[in-house]
């Protein structure tokens, strides 16, 4: 059975490179057990930019929930209040969205770690 040498996965006969790592495989046996799949940084793309919206439209709700209560100093504070109405339910909708994506990930990561 052919080897990662890297990560020490095994394939199946005739698989002559490791996809994950990219090296020739190997017909060794491993010394050690498999190690975890290496996280690669496309991995990160989708929670970095949940994490990044949820930062985001989470202060922007903030802001504005806080310049309707008076508790932004002026002028800033009536630049904030002048924006549509409908900015307030579009930071709620995206910072319901981000937190969603969110929990889904770190759930599907619960479930699919070793
Ligand atoms: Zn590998």
């Amino acid at each position: 059975m052919p080897y990662c040498p890297r990560c020490r996965c095994e394939y199946a006969p005739g698989v002559m490179r490791c996809p994950d790592c990219g090296v020739l495989l190997r017909d060794l046996p491993p010394k050690r057990p498999p190690r975890r799949p290496p996280i690669f940084i496309e991995d990160l793309y989708v929670p970095g930019a949940a994490l990044l919206t949820l930062l985001v439209s989470a202060g922007l709700l903030y802001l504005r929930l806080a310049a309707e209560w008076g508790q932004v100093p002026e002028p800033f504070g009536s630049m904030v209040r002048a924006q549509p109405p409908c900015f307030t339910a579009f930071y709620a909708i995206a910072t319901a969205a981000a937190a969603a994506i969110l929990a889904l990930g770190f759930l599907n990561w619960l479930i699919r770690r070793d």
